[in-house]
């Protein structure tokens, strides 16, 4: 076996953003998202594009039912996530530098298998308070073995801490991502259709909750 590698200068590349307005806070925004950029074997079909394709296809339910969204909701497909969260952090540096107030952001970026549990985290010094709120809808997911737990958020919403949005992961089932994360074998027909759904309704549902009830 032979291994090579090489480090080639700089290029620009660019996040990937979609948003719907907010009717009533167009100014305050809910982030949800995964990285566009892979590993570079296989074709990151788990990482991160299953990922992706939750939070891209939770913004189309929300369109799909009619939903106008009081905050503006965006997704984001972040840039170079695998070398240097290089899209994270310009993400969150033009969030400060225009002022945008940020309430929630949320990451798929552990597989897209099915859903086990949301975990949220936040520098808000009023987070206790807030978390005992998002607890409390752990009856709506828990019919789908759900649950709601203080942890860690994700990557690429990480540097968006300073703005004391609450932050939160998609945590999936996890026995099986080992054996497709940075692998030749992460391809596309081994996300499985039906979890690769109950991902992107699972991040619809706390989007959707978090935009018309979290202050
Ligand atoms: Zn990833």
């Amino acid at each position: 076996m032979r291994c090579s590698c090489q480090t080639l200068p700089d290029a620009p590349s660019y996040n990937v953003i979609g948003e719907i307005r907010g009717s009533e806070h167009p100014d305050r925004f809910i982030t949800m998202g995964g990285h566009l950029d892979s590993w570079d074997v296989g074709h990151g079909a788990h990482d991160d594009g299953a990922g992706l394709v939750q939070c891209m296809d939770a913004l189309r339910l929300l369109q799909r039912i009619g939903y106008k969204p009081r905050n503006t909701i965006r997704f984001v497909a972040f840039m170079n996530e695998e070398n240097g969260l290089r899209g994270g952090k310009e993400y969150a540096r033009e969030a400060v530098r225009k002022g945008e107030k940020h309430v929630f952001a949320i990451e798929s970026d552990a597989g897209g298998f099915t859903p086990r549990a949301l975990t949220f985290e936040s520098a808000d010094p009023a987070f206790d308070d807030k978390f005992r709120q998002i607890r409390g809808w752990e009856t709506i997911f828990e019919n789908y073995g759900i649950r709601i737990n203080k942890g860690g958020s994700g990557a690429d919403v990480s540097p968006l801490r300073p703005t004391h949005a609450v932050l939160s992961g998609y945590s999936p089932d996890s026995q099986r991502y080992f054996d497709f994360h940075h692998t030749a074998d992460d391809t596309f027909d081994k996300v499985h259709k039906r979890e690769l759904e109950l991902g992107a309704a699972t991040i619809a549902g706390i989007v959707y909750l978090m935009d018309m009830y979290i202050r």
